[in-house]
């Protein structure tokens, strides 16, 4: 555990058990040691067809766990209650879930449901997530809200003036002063009278890697001139009354509590001032940034740690909001935030399973007697690289012995690319180096582990912006690592690897694999729940992996868990249609064929049935390698 800093990024939520097993803790905190669910028996009931309630899903595989998700949401809401009160705060908070986040049906009606006791509501950013969002926003509390942000068009405004129709609490928010002409335009068409917000492009700069976004040059939001003509604009059409809400984002990942004091502050002056001109506020919108801590070190100076709890951040919040409002003399307003990360990214594990592992060094096939007679036959240049390779042995310069292997091997190249060397000969010239290197002990000490899963698909994040997630074997914890190894994948693409790790680590402590290759080792990536399922790729068409969710059972029902859900990831069939191919007339296209191309022998007809049936499995199995390894894990 200390190995891979479990207790750093993991707590409270994920340990481990006494079998060496990643557990995760479902109520956090509160998670009695009876209630810890191991996540190696998930990989089995899930995985293993044979055994009872197996569901035979392949890996790679996301493990969804609502109960950590319900925890995160609670723990956000008490955080902020816990400030209002002990900053005598006059009204409340009520957040909102960005769906961009992830957009999982599942995922997004947990969070509704879980969260209707508080007035959980959504932010959508587009139309299919503003549809989603009304449908979803329909089976929870009248009072949630729904904020409509970004780029708009006419649709998307009507859209969102039905919302309010439907009864759904709508806010639009301006991103764009062009917005407001289509949006009037709107109102006077449907006949809906919209409620306004505005997203102002703060000073306040969040200046690390997820803090573009702020600043004057910041792609979204309006300046102070542009909210000013905006005010104007909805005055002398009566409207100024619509505008209710002051939105900003400075950035994901905020990393202190004084830069979010900072933004807040200077947003609140905003609201403030938006006040004494005549606007009707009633919420100020902090947008995300709420960060998580991805390496465990609690630090303020790096994209991938944060060095606040939630209650520090919604006491910063509360405080701020509460220091300018108090000192102007405005009503408190209510605060909303946007926070996704913070919501979304522990209750969904990413499993996959390592299948081979490059040894460290090749088998060699070539005989003592054989790596003899190579030395005896050589002549000229490369006679005199193995004559120096021999002196500075004697002399015990071995730095320089490495030198003239190399360069012994370099010659024997030449030759082989001349035509005058043969191939066992080279092979030799490798093995002469390979053993030359083992013997002075500065072979490469890291293995390659080739794991059943698309890095561009899975973990996106790595490869566009080289965001690290803690990546931990989820079994074995009780045994030392031997071997320390980089991740390759299955994408036919060198980007598809990762070779970097939490901790600044160029490689991963790993356990030995199997004799025999791989199969049977799982490895987790932890705190991805959030943007890497909306962002990953289909390169290679590896579709997205198979879901589960899992969720706490009372302890009496065997492992203390139950999958209230499975699906399966997509089929090649799946994939292919995303391409616009036809997958029932690609199968039989290719039947027509095996006709044409089988009808020889006896049993042809049995042959031929066969190939079909081979045939149309590939189409409706996944792209992903099939692991029945898995189902001999031991727990
Ligand atoms: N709100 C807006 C407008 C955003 O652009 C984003 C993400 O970039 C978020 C909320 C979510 O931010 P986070 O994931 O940091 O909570």
């Amino acid at each position: 555990s200390l190995l891979y800093r479990v207790d750093g990024w993991g707590a409270p939520y994920f340990t481990v058990n006494s079998n060496g097993n990643i557990a995760v803790r479902p109520y956090g905190p509160n998670t009695l040691a009876h209630q810890e669910i191991d996540l190696l028996q998930v990989v089995k009931r899930t995985s293993d067809p044979k055994i009872s309630g197996g569901l035979g899903l392949q890996l790679p595989l996301i493990a969804r766990f609502p109960d950590v998700l319900k925890n995160r949401m609670d723990s956000l809401q008490s955080s902020f209650d816990y400030a209002v009160r002990c900053h005598g705060y006059e009204s409340h908070y009520q957040g909102v879930f960005p769906v961009k986040c992830n957009q999982d049906r599942f995922v997004v009606e947990d969070i509704v449901k879980f969260g209707s006791g508080y007035r959980f509501g959504l932010e959508a950013g587009s139309k299919p997530e503003l549809l989603l969002a009304m449908s979803c926003l329909s089976g929870g509390s009248p009072d949630a809200l729904l904020v409509c942000n970004g780029f708009k068009d006419m649709e998307y405004i009507s859209l969102s003036l039905i919302a309010r129709k439907l009864h759904l609490n709508t806010v639009i928010v301006l991103e764009q002063e062009e917005e407001l002409d289509t949006l009037i335009d709107a109102h006077r068409k449907l006949g809906v009278r919209p409620v306004l917000g505005v997203r102002a492009k703060l000073r306040t700069k969040h200046s690390g890697h997820f803090g573009s976004t702020s600043g004057e040059k910041g792609k979204f939001g309006l300046t102070t001139t542009q909210i000013l003509r905006v005010v104007r604009k909805l005055q002398q059409c009566e409207m100024l009354d619509c505008l209710q809400l002051l939105h900003f984002h400075i950035g994901s990942q905020i990393p202190s509590t004084a830069l979010v004091a900072d933004g807040v502050g200077e947003a609140a002056q905003i609201y403030c001032e938006l006040v004494r001109l005549g606007a009707c506020m009633r919420v100020i919108d902090i947008g995300g940034g709420l960060g998580i801590d991805y390496d465990g070190s609690k630090s303020q100076n790096s994209d991938i740690s944060v060095g606040y709890s939630l209650q520090e951040y919604a006491s910063a919040v509360v405080e701020a909001v509460k220091l300018v409002c108090g000192g102007k003399g405005v009503k408190h307003p209510i605060i909303c935030s946007e926070s996704g990360r913070a919501i979304v990214s522990h209750h969904s594990i990413l499993l996959f399973e390592a299948v081979s592992a490059s040894s460290l060094h090749s088998r060699q096939i070539i005989s003592p007697g054989e790596l003899q007679s190579f030395l005896d036959d050589l002549t000229g240049e490369s006679l005199a690289d193995y004559d120096n390779l021999s002196a500075a042995a004697l002399r015990g310069e071995y730095d320089n012995c490495l030198l003239y292997a190399e360069q012994l091997k370099l010659h024997c190249v030449q030759q082989f690319k001349e035509g005058s060397l043969g191939i066992e000969r080279l092979a030799a010239a490798d093995a002469l180096c390979e053993l030359l290197s083992k013997a002075i002990g500065v072979s490469d000490p890291i293995a390659t582990y080739h794991v059943n899963l698309s890095v561009f698909t899975s973990i996106p994040d790595f490869w566009g912006i080289g965001q690290l997630f803690p990546i931990v074997p989820i079994h074995r914890l009780d045994e030392k690592p031997s071997v320390r190894g980089i991740i390759s994948d299955l994408t036919c693409d060198s980007d598809g690897k990762i070779d970097k790790f939490i901790g600044g680590e160029s490689s991963l402590p790993l356990h030995e694999l199997a004799e025999g290759g791989g199969g049977g080792y799982c490895l987790g990536m932890f705190l991805g729940g959030a943007y890497e399922e909306a962002l990953g790729g289909m390169h290679n068409l590896f579709g997205g992996p198979s879901v589960v969710r899992v969720a706490a059972a009372a302890a009496t029902q065997g492992d203390g868990f139950a999958v209230t859900l499975a699906s399966p990831g997509m089929s090649c069939g799946e994939v292919l249609r995303v391409m616009q191919y036809e997958p029932a007339a690609m199968f039989r296209t290719l039947k027509r064929r095996l006709d044409e191309y089988c009808d020889d022998g006896d049993d042809a007809g049995a042959a031929k049935a066969g190939l079909a049936n081979g045939l149309a499995r590939c189409f409706n199995n996944v792209p992903y390698l099939s692991s029945p390894e898995l189902c001999s894990l031991t727990a």
